[in-house]
């Protein structure tokens, strides 16, 4: 009694993963998810972690999380990054403008999901700072659906 749990947080690091990546049925479901303009996590029953991207095993208490929740499109800067170079195709490639990576903590989620932060120069980027969601429209039914994320 009294005493609080530190949360674990989680950090995904968007390096093209979404190209490489087999598609499991929770991934699927994120990504429909997507095209409606919705981001879906799983939320584990013992320690009520709220996983975004889902995933089907909670890591922390090695149980299987069938409990879909919706988190964002709001969310909070938790770090960042900037990025100066990107690699593409296994190429270094200098980013101009550069690029900046935010680990976002979406309302109700307890995982950070890593995006870009657009519109936003890097001395204006703040841990703390309020964004939203950015989604393609129309979608494309993949990863890429979730551009980043923007200043409120
Ligand atoms: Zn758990």
């Amino acid at each position: 009694m009294g005493t609080i749990e530190p949360q674990l947080a989680e950090v995904i690091v968007p390096v093209d993963f979404p190209y490489n990546y087999r598609i499991g049925q929770y991934l699927e479901k994120y990504i429909k998810g997507l095209s409606e303009k919705k981001i879906m996590a799983t939320k584990c029953p013992k320690c009520g972690g709220v996983f975004v991207p889902p995933r089907k095993v909670c890591g922390n208490c090695n149980v299987i999380m069938k409990e879909w929740v919706e988190v964002g499109p709001g969310g909070t800067v938790e770090n960042y990054a900037l990025g100066h170079v990107r690699v593409v195709n296994g190429l270094v490639e200098k980013t101009d403008p550069v690029e900046i990576f935010a680990l976002v903590k979406l309302d109700g989620a307890t995982a950070l999901l890593a995006s870009k932060l657009l519109g936003v120069k890097p001395k204006d980027v703040k841990k703390g700072m309020r964004v939203k969601t950015v989604f393609k429209e129309p979608p494309e039914d993949n990863f890429g659906d979730l551009i980043g994320f923007e200043s409120t």
